[in-house]
């Protein structure tokens, strides 16, 4: 165990995955379970440890106090989720993901690994960045590169077909985020043209969409349910979302106070409770077109990546927008992940991919906030002047001398904005950063500001007082979404002590959850049935025959998929 290896992880809302690249190109890795799709669920166990993946979230019903999952949508806040009576940040929640990920690909390579290329939507602003590289360093992960998932995307289609010229457009709907990127490729190198996206667009909307309809027919509003039924419902919705990607029309029993209710739902009127969600997809494919400076028809490859993308619907909307149909020759639940591993075999200098080079740009524009003159002696702060403007090819550094709007000023302070808005107020604040002027006043006071853009999408700020060559460097501060690195410290620390579920006893707990979530799911004989297969589990379990255990547990995986296919919910 002393070699180490480079791995390619697609850390997302719903299912996270790792690969790795190899010598025949890149490889998934299957997780404990076996599958290569771990959710990004995570719980308490009864005996405190923690549980990753498939039984964390079939545990989300049964155990709601203990168990989390979406938590994506907050990097870059400081909002906090309670597991049981302790508080977590995503950042954290994220980490045990990631330290799952780290095991599995451990267990599979044999070997140490301690670096990881990890994929971030486009549209990740810095602090969620910046909050994601602290999500791995919790999880002992240094991260050698974030790539943007559109990116990975096509790096994992780009490679299959290397020396052709290609314009791509990636449409990336995934549980909470829509992408859409349009790249170049050309002799080998690989550049972001254009990137656009809706941070809150996924298909855990339809899915929401679903229940309020499921709820209108079954005479239940949201607001009137308990949060279980709230969740079982959503359950039912996300169950019948996915048959309707594969036929017209389905139903299915509905569980509601100890009777089974029908409902039903055709496409059709999916299509119609979602026609909201399908418009709000058209803008950033508009918008990411318009910025590239190309028309439709000078793409050359349309490629639909994430698991939403298997609605009808949205395979229709883009057929019908480029008259065309998208590829989706590589499963589009795994081509992230794949090219984050292909992008991990770049970093670590793979022989098989030494004619590929790769060129990223940042997906919006930095800047900082100004005063601008409004008449004599007056000044209107809140404006913005943007420093990197945006899909400027990454990394980049530009500067820009500054000068306090008052000769007699000794501070400046520099806030530090993203976004596209030409006030600060409707942009993103990054942080600030106090430059002390030198007292005297005949000394000059001009500031040299540097902003430097690394590969990742990470931000640096600068700031050099000319007149005597001090530098100051931005420290996110008075920011709640970005850590100070001395709180950084103080969770890490907290966070060692913290035990994964054992890898080897993941499978029983996941048959456990799958089994109790099938007993709340179901109504008389068959309920009677998962009781009696869950004692008789536990018994076996007790026994500590790991023939016997292995065993039984491939006989129940068995009957559960059977039940679970059954449509009472
Ligand atoms: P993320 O990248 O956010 O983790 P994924 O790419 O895994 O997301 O996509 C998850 C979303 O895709 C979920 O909303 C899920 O319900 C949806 N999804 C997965 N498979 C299907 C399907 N066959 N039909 C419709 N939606 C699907
Ligand atoms: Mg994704």
């Amino acid at each position: 165990m002393i070699d180490k290896a480079i791995i390619g992880i697609d850390l997302g809302t719903t299912n996270s995955l790792v690969a790795v690249f190899e010598a025949d190109g890149p490889k998934l890795i299957p997780n404990a379970l076996g599958s290569v799709m771990t959710p990004s669920a995570v719980g308490y166990a009864e005996d405190g440890t923690l549980l990753v993946g498939r039984a964390a979230r079939d545990r989300l019903l049964t155990h709601r106090d203990m168990t989390t999952a979406r938590f994506k949508r907050y990097m870059g806040t400081d909002h906090e989720v309670m597991l049981g009576k302790k508080a977590f940040r995503a950042e954290e929640l994220s980490s045990f993901v990631l330290r799952s990920l780290r095991a599995d690909a451990e267990a599979y390579l044999g070997k140490m690994v301690e670096e990881a290329v990890i994929s971030v939507p486009a549209y990740f602003n810095d602090i969620q960045r910046k909050a994601t590289v602290t999500a791995a360093e919790f999880a002992g992960l240094k991260v050698n590169r974030l790539v943007n998932e559109p990116t990975a995307a096509a790096l994992a289609y780009g490679l299959q077909d290397r020396e052709a010229e290609s314009t791509f457009l990636v449409v990336d709907l995934g549980g909470g985020t829509f992408d859409v990127s349009i790249l170049e490729m050309f002799s080998g190198v690989m550049e972001v043209r254009a990137s656009a996206g809706d941070a809150f667009l996924g298909g855990e909307d339809f899915t929401d969409a679903l229940a309020t309809e499921l709820g209108r027919q079954l005479g239940i509003q949201p607001k009137d349910v308990s949060k279980e039924e709230g969740a079982r419902l959503r359950g039912l919705a996300d169950k019948l979302k996915h048959q309707l990607s594969d036929r017209a029309e389905t139903t299915a029993d509905y569980i509601l106070k100890g009777e089974a209710r029908p409902v039903s739902i055709t496409r059709e009127k999916f299509d119609e409770i979602t026609a909201e969600l399908m418009k709000r997809m058209r803008l950033p494919i508009q918008r990411a077109i318009s910025d590239a400076g190309l028309r439709a028809d000078d793409l050359h490859r349309i490629i639909t990546v994430g698991g939403a993308t298997r609605m009808q619907s949205v395979r229709t909307l883009i057929t019908r927008l480029f008259k065309r149909f998208p590829e989706h020759s590589i499963d589009p639940d795994h081509v992230v992940a794949l090219g984050a591993a292909v992008q991990a075999g770049l970093a670590a200098r793979h022989a098989a991919l030494d004619d590929v080079v790769m060129t990223d740009v940042c997906p919006f524009t930095l800047g900082f906030e100004t005063s601008i003159p409004v008449g004599e002696d007056r000044w209107e702060a809140g404006h913005f002047s943007p420093m990197i403007e945006r899909n400027t090819v990454v990394p980049t550094s530009r500067s820009d001398v500054i000068g306090p709007v008052n000769a007699r000023q000794n501070e400046i302070r520099l806030n530090i904005y993203q976004g596209e808005s030409p006030f600060v107020k409707d942009n993103v604040r990054i942080g600030s950063l106090n430059v002390p002027l030198p007292s005297d006043p005949k000394t000059d006071k001009a500031v040299d500001v540097r902003y430097t853009y690394d590969t990742s999408g990470i931000l640096e700020v600068e700031a050099t007082i000319l007149a005597t060559k001090k530098l100051h460097r931005l420290v996110i501060e008075g920011n709640p979404g970005a850590m100070p690195r001395e709180e950084i410290e103080k969770r890490l620390k907290a966070l060692s002590s913290l035990k994964i579920h054992p890898r080897d006893e993941q499978e029983n707990a996941a048959i456990i959850a799958r089994l109790r979530a099938a007993y709340e799911n179901s109504l008389g004989e068959t309920r009677l049935y998962v009781g009696r297969i869950l004692a008789e589990f536990e018994s076996v379990m007790h026994s500590q025959d790991k023939r016997a255990i292995q065993e039984v547990r491939k006989q129940i995986d068995e009957i559960l998929i059977r039940i679970e296919g059954t449509d009472v919910f």
